[in-house]
């Protein structure tokens, strides 16, 4: 393949502001013929605000195999396509996986760009300190598969990222509280890169009276941080793996060097333990 051949570009668009469109992204919209849109009518304005006269294909949802064929059709035929969503990434909670690797499978160039995702930039405004983020994006509506779904994150240590919209911010909030401890801290970051943008961070217990205070602190968009669950306390940990060994039949002292080994709680506060849970 050289630098020539067709290519599908994945471009990220503005989540708002339009200055954060890229000088890359731009050029690489005015050097193709084709866009693929999630929404023609939402990408048209920005488009023709860039000076880009493509040709525009519709990507969404609902007839992204279809849509995708036809991209490799165009692709086929030695015409470069770009491929954009509403509002930041493509294929980030929104259509243009298939289109990708429907191209990729055809054996075209995917070119990707870097660019806005609401995901990123809320992370690195959320002070969130963990070394590791899961992003999930929108947790299912239905109340009993997001509290499965939410049972399922409780433990993780990672930062968790959610999209949600505006009309169901306060019950995912609500969601959030009833599965995961109330000093655990939530991100709030809305309508990122525009006029009423707002990153809040409390006490995930201190937020729905937060939200509440305000109406318009429930409006827009939004993206909500959790910080990891807290790590097992070593001598709880220790405790239990004690236990096991304990009821497993093993000695006091070979329980208590095993237990140590395996959670690092302190050897002589393990022992004694295991000295009383014996006598008990
Ligand atoms: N592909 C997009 C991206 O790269 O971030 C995400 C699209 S998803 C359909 C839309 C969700 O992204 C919104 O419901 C919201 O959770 C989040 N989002 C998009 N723009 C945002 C903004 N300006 N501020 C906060 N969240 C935003």
């Amino acid at each position: 393949m050289t630098e020539e051949s067709p290519a599908l570009y994945v471009v990220p668009t503005p989540l708002g502001n339009l200055s954060d469109m890229t000088p890359r992204a731009v050029e690489a919209l005015r050097r193709v013929a084709w866009v693929a849109c999630e929404d023609t009518r939402r990408s048209a304005p920005l488009l023709r605000h860039f000076g880009v006269s493509a040709r525009l294909l519709a990507a969404h949802e609902h007839n992204e195999e279809a849509a995708a064929q036809q991209v490799v059709a165009r692709l086929n035929e030695g015409e470069s396509v770009a491929l954009v969503c509403d509002a930041g990434t493509p294929a980030i909670s929104d259509p243009g996986a298939r289109v990708v690797a429907r191209a990729r499978e055809a054996g075209h160039r995917i070119v990707p760009l870097p660019g806005p995702c609401a995901a990123v930039t809320a992370l690195s405004a959320s002070g969130l300190a963990e070394p590791r983020f899961l992003f999930y994006g929108f947790l299912p509506a239905k109340a009993r598969q997001r509290e499965e779904a939410l049972r399922g994150l409780a433990g993780l240590r990672h930062a968790l990222v959610f999209y949600e919209a505006p009309h169901r911010v306060v019950e995912t909030v609500g969601a959030l509280l009833s599965a995961f401890e109330p000093d655990r801290t939530l991100v709030l970051a809305r309508e990122l890169t525009k006029l009423f943008e707002t990153v809040h961070s409390c006490p995930l217990g201190e937020a729905p009276a937060w939200l509440e205070a305000d109406a318009n602190r429930q409006r827009g968009e939004f993206v909500l941080l959790v910080s990891g669950a807290p790590p097992p306390d070593d001598d709880d940990e220790g405790e239990r793996v004690l236990k096991l060994l304990l009821a497993d039949g093993l000695p006091v002292k070979q329980a208590a060097r095993l237990a140590h080994a395996i959670t690092g709680a302190a050897k002589n506060a393990l022992y004694a333990r295991a000295l009383r849970l014996r006598e008990e």
